[in-house]
């Protein structure tokens, strides 16, 4: 995906940016709802009423229906399965307070929560994690269409941020950041290696830790916390860059960043309020190292609401990157209109060609695709929005693209 610049400007070498590889003029970023009967599964095996091969086999069933709605899948749960990683319930205090969704916690007088602690020295387990899944979702489609499938992996520095440098890692394995961030960086760089040597050759990375970094609140409490919020924003970019540094040229790599995607339901409200989100701000902050800093290929961005800010960030995105814009939401069922699609990315494509890089309108509206903001169902009740309004969405996704980008 590389642009000479000089032929920057040039409609016609626009045009030749085809978009037959991914990220794709209609994409999609995260969860399916789950169906009722995997849920039931899930809960029948955690009572011990199901084998582990029986919940294997809905899950199986499950993906296969997802397939047949769309070509593309989701997994989570890389942490817990690098050797040294366990999962386990930690105390509340060992949560960044000044992170949206620890004050939640905090607010719904949790004492203590499960999540990942570093244990032992981190290793990238034999057979990989995410490989079985691909393999099996390989099966599912023709030859020619394995190259298009997209695994979503954890974003790596999600747990960091959550407990932060003193409650990240056992100190008596690491003893710094740095120590810990290296075998982090190897293990993910051998899945990395399995999935591509599989086939895969479309990675996003789904990580809200960006997004956080828009918050105010976020920064002011990282501030009162003595954290050096851009030292950090560094170090997390520099995690990235060290996973993906040597890349085959032809693995897409993406990241999605939100600010959050759970939208609590009406029969569930208690103790959360309704309409609970983790956080806003505009990407202003962090705009200029994210975008040209970050060695990815391209963004998958929240902009469903107003939580998210304007359209202006993107006048820092560079000629030889993609963004893809959430504008569809997955909170609530109401469609969204083609007409108000195309306004949001006109707007977008004459901030981008007009930004610190200039390059002509139809070069940037070349450098646009589209997708709902995020998962319908990044917990797995999922969001209030039935089976039917999410097949409207993912539609509507496909019509829009057509009409305004082709
Ligand atoms: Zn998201």
């Amino acid at each position: 995906m590389s642009l000479a610049p000089e032929t920057l400007g040039d409609t016609t070498d626009a045009s030749s940016f085809l978009h037959l590889n991914p990220p794709f003029r209609a994409e999609h970023v995260g969860s399916l709802l789950r169906s009722a009967s995997l849920l039931e599964r899930r809960a029948q095996f955690q009572t011990s009423a199901c084998t582990a091969e029986e919940l294997r086999a809905a899950e199986d069933a499950a993906i296969a229906d997802a397939v047949k709605l769309q070509q593309g899948a989701f997994y989570e749960g890389i942490f817990e399965q690098f050797s040294g990683m366990s999962n386990i319930v930690r105390p509340i205090e060992t949560f960044k307070a000044y992170l949206p969704y620890v004050q939640f916690f905090i607010y719904a007088g949790f004492k203590e929560v499960p999540s990942i602690y570093c244990t032992g020295k981190i290793q990238w387990p034999e057979g990989g994690v995410h490989l079985r899944d691909f393999e099996y979702l390989k099966s599912l489609v023709q030859p020619q269409d394995i190259k298009k499938l997209k695994v979503t992996v954890c974003g790596p520095t999600w747990m960091h941020l959550r407990h932060g440098s003193d409650n990240t890692y056992d100190t008596a394995v690491y003893k710094t950041d740095d120590a810990y961030f290296a075998d982090l960086v190897q293990a993910y760089r051998e899945e990395l290696r399995a999935l591509y040597a599989s086939g895969c050759r479309n990675i996003q990375f789904d990580d809200p830790t960006f997004a956080f970094f828009c918050a105010d609140s976020t920064v002011e409490g990282m501030k009162k916390a003595g954290v050096n919020w851009e030292k950090l924003l560094d170090t997390y970019i520099r995690v990235y860059n060290d996973i993906l540094q040597d890349r085959p040229g032809d693995l897409t790599v993406c990241l999605h960043t939100c600010r959050g995607n759970y939208k609590v339901r009406a029969a569930r409200t208690s103790p959360a309020p309704l309409g609970l989100h983790y956080c806003e701000g505009g990407y202003d902050r962090i705009a200029q190292k994210f975008f040209n800093e970050l060695k990815v290929d391209c963004y998958y961005l929240e902009y469903d609401t107003e939580r998210a800010g304007d359209l202006e960030p993107l006048k820092y995105l560079p000629q030889n990157k993609i963004v893809v814009l959430g504008l569809v939401t997955t909170k609530k069922g109401q469609l969204e209109t083609v007409e108000e699609l195309r306004d949001a990315i006109n707007e977008a494509a004459d901030l981008i060609a007009q930004g610190n890089f200039k390059r002509s309108r139809a070069y940037a509206l070349n450098q646009i695709c589209i997708s709902p903001q995020c998962g319908f169902a990044s917990v797995a009740e999922g969001n209030p929005i039935t089976e039917e309004e999410q097949r409207a969405k993912l539609a509507l996704v496909v019509e829009a693209a057509k009409k305004i980008l082709e």
